[in-house]
């Protein structure tokens, strides 16, 4: 059951101790200027190796009305926190903030002006700069970008945060989508819906560091990469087909000088040629099986098959689920 005139705000916490009670205080902060809704918070311990759990069961003792929390068994990582506090929100509008305050609280207010909107489903925001963050990592993300659109039908805007305010319809897409290696800004994009961009300029953590390592990162991008594209599959009978290809220019040119100059082809050109058509038929090969294993791919994921938006039938019990 959705829960009316409410807020729910999503918060995958690894490691906050630092920054989970300032995060709290701004969010109360910003319930003064927004009467509109009541705003609760949804913590997800990931796994935090610290005091977080601890912190936040303070604070949920101290607000007991407007905080609950889950805690996982370990560190999940950031994505399935997110899944969990989705499963388990129930406001009419949900929202999704890093505890590290990097997504200004004060701009839920704007957002809930915005989602008000019967137009807008979403309203997601953009970091329009990366300064105060290592320059290493802005190029390896903005790589990832132009990779990922180059590659892949589902686009990703530049800077897209994780950042965002939506109504429970959408969360009750993005929680459809429940397949095991999750990569929210694809799945995000995926399900389409009406998404109203905010921007804002890049604000560093109040306390405490990034849980994220380049290697995590690098993974990251990687399941981003492999969950919306199956191009890499492609990449063998694409080889295949380069190999047959030059196989029968070369094949056409020795067999021309033979029969219009009496040239005889050396061993080894009929060498090359014979391992080209061999390996031109091996990726070929290789590459049916990689779209095969791509059809196992995509349906293994159980996504749904389409998402309906808006409806009207005749029958109010034959609504789509
Ligand atoms: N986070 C999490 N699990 C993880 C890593 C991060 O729940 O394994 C949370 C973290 O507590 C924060 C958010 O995800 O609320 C963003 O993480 P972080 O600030 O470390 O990432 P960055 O802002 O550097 O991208
Ligand atoms: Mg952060």
């Amino acid at each position: 059951m959705v829960r009316e005139n409410v807020m729910t705000v999503v918060v995958p916490c690894h490691n906050e101790q630092k920054t989970i009670k300032a995060f709290i205080e701004a969010i109360l902060q910003v319930q003064q200027d927004l009467r509109q809704v009541e705003i609760e918070l949804l913590l997800v311990d990931d796994g935090s190796t610290d005091q977080t759990l601890n912190v936040i069961k303070e604070l949920e003792n101290h607000y007991s009305d407007s905080i609950e929390y889950l805690s996982f068994s370990r560190n999940f990582g950031k994505e399935a926190g997110l899944y969990a506090g989705l499963k388990h929100a129930k406001g009419e509008y949900v929202a999704i903030m890093d505890a590290d305050l990097q997504d200004p609280p004060e701009l839920l207010i704007e957002m809930y002006q915005m989602i008000q909107d019967p137009e807008v489903d979403v309203v997601a925001t953009r970091r329009i700069s990366r300064e105060g963050e290592p320059p290493v990592r802005s190029f390896f993300a903005s790589l990832f970008y132009k990779i990922n659109n180059l590659i892949s039908r589902v686009q990703l805007a530049e800077g897209a945060r994780d950042f965002r305010l939506m109504k429970a319809q959408v969360v009750d897409a993005v929680v459809s989508l429940s397949e095991y290696n999750r990569f929210s800004k694809g799945i995000f994009s995926w399900i389409g819906f009406k998404v109203k961009y905010l921007e804002y300029p890049n604000i560093k953590r109040v306390a405490g560091q990034s849980s994220w390592s380049f290697r995590n990162l690098l993974d990251y991008a990687i399941d981003g990469l492999i969950s919306f594209s199956d191009l890499p599959l492609a990449i063998a009978s694409f080889l295949g087909f380069v190999s047959l290809g030059s196989a029968m220019i070369w094949g056409f040119y020795l067999l021309g000088a033979y029969l219009l100059f009496q040239v005889s082809a050396s061993s080894i050109s009929l060498l090359a040629l014979l391992i080209l058509v061999m390996g031109g038929f091996q990726f070929l090969c290789l590459g049916i099986i990689g779209k095969y294993l791509s059809k196992i791919f995509t349906e293994d994921k159980r996504r749904p098959i389409y998402l309906v938006r808006e409806e009207k039938l005749f029958d109010s019990n034959n609504t789509d689920e």
